[in-house]
């Protein structure tokens, strides 16, 4: 059954530490139902690129606070190629940079800074209810906080080693050990904030994804998610 056939589309809130595979799971999910994709790190990784463009001291939660609302980011939400744009720039490369990737979680801290993206987050995820059958959205905090009421919720999680190895494959870093490294760095600051924590709630189903292939996880969110649409269809009929 497809996802389509909701009036109102279905959303599929995906969170997970890095490297636990969500780019992957949720844009494979979404180009196998025609949905649309959201990657939330990418818009922290767009306000961070341009925190560090415009020189401001990412360690001064209060100047970045002051900055948040300025720069204009806007998502492009096609699956088969999401576009990350900030100020009409296109900065798809660049936000995977590491200069982007050892700031971002300082940036990502600051509650203005997630005050504005949720927002934004929010607003995307209404428009493709509406417009694009629904969305598969990943993040840290998707579950929890943007979209707590998603029909289909999931925590991905993969080994330390697999996810390092993983990263390392799609950043074609040959050292996995310090990309391991970093991960870990990540995690422990993403898990740590006070505000937004990415934190694993019991109503999100775990998936752990070390032995399986990139496929049958996303056949196993497929499924669930069609499983969640039938439910709502039934209960609509009622
Ligand atoms: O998913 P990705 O590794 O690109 O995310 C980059 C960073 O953005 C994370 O390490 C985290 O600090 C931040 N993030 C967040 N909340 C989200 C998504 C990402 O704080 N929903």
């Amino acid at each position: 059954m497809s996802a389509q056939g909701n009036a109102e589309g279905i959303v599929i809130a995906i969170d997970g530490p890095s490297g636990s595979g969500k780019s992957s799971t949720a844009k494979g999910v979404a180009t196998a139902r025609d949905l649309a994709y959201l990657d939330t790190g990418a818009m922290y990784r767009a306000m961070t690129w341009w925190m560090l463009r415009h020189q401001i001291d990412v360690a001064d939660a209060a100047a970045v606070a002051e900055a948040a609302w300025r720069p204009v980011i806007s998502m492009g939400t096609d699956p088969s190629s999401p576009t990350v744009q900030v100020d009409g720039t296109d900065v798809a490369r660049a936000i995977r940079e590491d200069t982007v990737t050892a700031n971002v979680s300082a940036v990502s801290a600051v509650p203005a800074v997630r005050d504005r993206l949720v927002a934004m987050q929010r607003e995307i995820i209404t428009r493709a209810r509406s417009e694009a059958g629904g969305i598969v959205v990943e993040g840290r905090d998707i579950t929890t906080v943007v979209a707590p009421d998603a029909p289909v919720k999931l925590y991905l999680t993969a080994s330390a080693e697999a996810r390092a190895q993983r990263r390392s494959k799609e950043t074609q870093t040959g050292d996995i050990a310090a990309t391991q490294a970093d991960l870990a760095r990540r995690d422990m600051l993403d898990s740590s904030r006070e505000m937004s924590p990415l934190t694993q709630t019991e109503d999100a189903l775990e998936l752990e994804t070390t032995g399986l292939t990139l496929d049958e996880v996303i056949a196993i969110v497929v499924k669930l998610a069609d499983e969640a649409v039938g439910a709502e269809e039934g209960s609509a009929a009622l």
